[in-house]
């Protein structure tokens, strides 16, 4: 068998096309979702990816304000930005760029935005609420991509046995809650692999839907792929290739040309989960647009800008 290509791209500009068309009704009734985006430090790889964010929210008629300051601020100088977009009505998604240097407490930054306002799905509250089934809770960018990407192509994932590689806070372990949940897109039976799991292939080979998000390239070879399974491959990796002009290329955690040979439905790298996650992040500001438009509606909260 050779595999489909699941074309993230595309996926990924339908999603934003939506959450334009949702801008553009808000802004009928005089609401401009805005995201407010802390990038600490002057890492190029996080600039870039916040120029992207910022694009991207240009485009879907987002307002994005970038808030930069130095590596070395303080504790309470960056507890005080977060606290102030808290405070913003214009302001209705909040992301603090990870990683943060190592004298400021990642934890204690995440818990500190306000859970109506945390768009990355990463504090506790929300990531509490959707393991109880809380389909209003806001889950994070990337594994909710790769639930909208298996929707969207058509796969059943109902009584499917996902088997999912990695179990870290931002992927694999909300990606194993999102594919429990009962609701479309979901009901599946869901193994989680790591580091600690005795023969992985033997478990990789039970997916009928595989996710791996490991970063280690080409991690999952292809005959630890199922026959027919549609395989998700979360990795983005940076290889040596001198043949190239930047010295190397990205790849996934999965070994593409050999899965495509027995998959039936594969993304690839780049191009498939990677553009998602933006795409998730916009929708995410939308809602919560929405949800404040709807207290504004009912008197519950001041109107914003
Ligand atoms: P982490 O390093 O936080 O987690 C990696 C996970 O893989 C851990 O659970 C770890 O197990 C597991 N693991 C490590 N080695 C092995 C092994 N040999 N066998 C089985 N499992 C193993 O990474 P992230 O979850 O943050 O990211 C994973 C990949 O996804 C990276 O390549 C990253 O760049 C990419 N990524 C892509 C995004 C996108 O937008 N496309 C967004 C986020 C991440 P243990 O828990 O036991 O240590």
């Amino acid at each position: 068998m050779t595999a489909q290509l699941i074309d993230g791209k595309r996926i990924a500009a339908e999603i934003r096309a939506e959450v334009a068309e949702r801008t553009r009704r808000l802004a009928e009734r005089g609401i401009r979702p805005g995201l407010g985006v802390v990038l600490v430090g002057d890492d190029p790889a996080s600039h870039v990816y916040v120029r992207m964010k910022t694009r991207a929210c240009d485009e879907a008629g987002i307002h994005a304000r970038d808030i930069t300051p130095p590596a070395d601020i303080g504790r309470e100088e960056l507890l005080g930005i977060v606290d102030e977009l808290n405070a913003d009505p214009a302001i209705h998604g909040i992301l603090v760029q990870l990683p943060l240097p190592r004298h400021l407490d990642e934890r204690e930054v995440t818990e500190r935005i306000d859970p109506a306002k945390d768009v990355d799905g990463f504090h506790p509250v929300n990531q509490g609420r959707m393991s109880q089934g809380d389909a209003n809770a806001f889950r994070p960018a990337t594994p909710a991509g790769v639930q909208e990407l298996i929707r969207r192509t058509g796969v059943e994932t109902s009584g499917a046995h996902v088997v999912i590689v990695g179990r870290s806070n931002i992927v694999g372990m909300p990606m194993s809650q999102i594919m429990l949940q009962k609701e479309p897109g979901a009901n599946a039976t869901v193994t989680v692999a790591h580091s600690r799991t005795a023969d992985l292939g033997a478990v990789t080979r039970q997916g009928e839907i595989l996710i791996v998000a490991v970063g280690v390239p080409g991690i999952v070879r292809g005959d630890m792929v199922r026959e027919g399974a549609v395989v998700i491959d979360v990795g983005v990796n940076r290889v040596e290739d001198p043949t190239t002009e930047r010295g190397y290329r990205l790849v996934g955690d999965v070994a593409f040309d050999e899965a495509v040979e027995r998959a039936s439905w594969i993304t690839p790298v780049p191009g498939g989960v990677g553009p998602m996650t933006i795409a998730m992040l916009l929708r995410n500001t939308v809602t919560s647009a929405e949800r404040t438009a709807s207290l504004v509606a009912a008197g519950a909260v001041a109107a914003s800008g």
